[in-house]
């Protein structure tokens, strides 16, 4: 079969007998069988290292003195001096037109492990730069998702669940990391408490059937970058004359560009339909 797209799913889970190592099987087989050459980071296989230091650089340092980690790494990515294990990350990802995320919920985000990953990897020039974000995005032509399970039941995780609004929990990921990368943020498949679901098989199943159409799905839907003025003098904040056109909306235009009004339904969880 021609492989003519790639898909990078970035694993993070110890065991290989856990249920989020059988969702990557399932994204591996399904992604395979329509074509996509699949590469997997399995993290901690790959003893990932966490933590960006100095020694992500290769040579001298800029400022030995004062280390400050985004400089640092811009420079050395721009001279080709970064550990090879995040310019092996940055090649695939290069490659991938849909990249998922694939990890068990850690204290509300994902574990350390990769929070890493995506430190080390997604730095400033590679992955960003203040004029190439959102809207201009450098992944503005990939596609990017967060697959995960959870030990907390889906009402736990309503707005009047005791864990709150599960579309407050997933901006800081979708808005802040992936978003603002440029990529299109596909909805997040979540698997709620595999450890006590009596629907495991099912779930797998539904996201296999999920796969199928997932290089044609629909992306979240995001404050477009336009609304903001992004200079210094208007502090890069929404433009004066769309304030008063949002006035009269009845909800505030994402989950966190919410205007003070009651958030959108599903904005982090569904694709708007039309
Ligand atoms: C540090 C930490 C922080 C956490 N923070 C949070 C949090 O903030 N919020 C929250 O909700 N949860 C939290 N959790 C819980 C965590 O999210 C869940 O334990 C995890 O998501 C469960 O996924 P798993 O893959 O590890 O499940 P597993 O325990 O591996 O699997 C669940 C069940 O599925 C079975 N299974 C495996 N393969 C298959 C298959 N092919 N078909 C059918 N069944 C299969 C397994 O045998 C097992 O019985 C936290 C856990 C830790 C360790």
């Amino acid at each position: 079969m021609q492989q003519w797209k790639t898909a990078l799913i970035v694993y993070a889970h110890q065991s290989p007998a856990s249920f989020n190592a059988a969702v990557r099987d399932v994204a591996v087989q399904a992604l395979t069988k329509q074509g996509y050459k699949v590469l997997v980071s399995d993290l901690y296989a790959m003893k990932f290292k966490a933590s960006a230091t100095a020694e992500d650089v290769k040579g001298d340092l800029k400022n030995p003195e004062h280390f400050v980690y985004n400089d640092e790494v811009m420079v050395a990515w721009q001279d080709g001096r970064l550990s090879d294990d995040i310019a092996e990350e940055q090649q695939k990802l290069e490659q991938a037109e849909l990249v998922i995320f694939q990890f068990p919920l850690y204290w509300f985000s994902m574990p350390a492990i990769m929070k890493g990953w995506i430190d080390r990897v997604l730095i400033q020039g590679f992955a960003f730069t203040m004029q190439k974000m959102y809207d201009n995005g450098i992944f503005k032509d990939k596609r990017a998702m967060l697959s995960f399970t959870t030990g907390g039941t889906e009402s736990m995780y309503l707005a009047d669940g005791v864990h709150g609004d599960v579309n407050v929990l997933l901006w800081p990921l979708q808005n802040g990391v992936l978003r603002f990368c440029g990529f299109q943020v596909l909805a997040p498949q979540i698997f709620w408490c595999p450890a006590h679901s009596p629907v495991r098989s099912e779930m797998l199943e539904a996201w296999r059937e999920r796969l199928r159409s997932v290089c044609v799905e629909k992306p979240l839907s995001f404050a477009p970058t336009e609304y903001f003025d992004l200079s210094f003098p208007g502090g890069f904040r929404l433009r004066p004359e769309l304030r008063e056109t949002c006035a009269s909306l009845t909800h505030g235009i994402t989950t966190a560009h919410h205007l003070g009004k009651p958030l959108p339904p599903d904005n982090q969880t569904k694709a708007k339909d039309s």
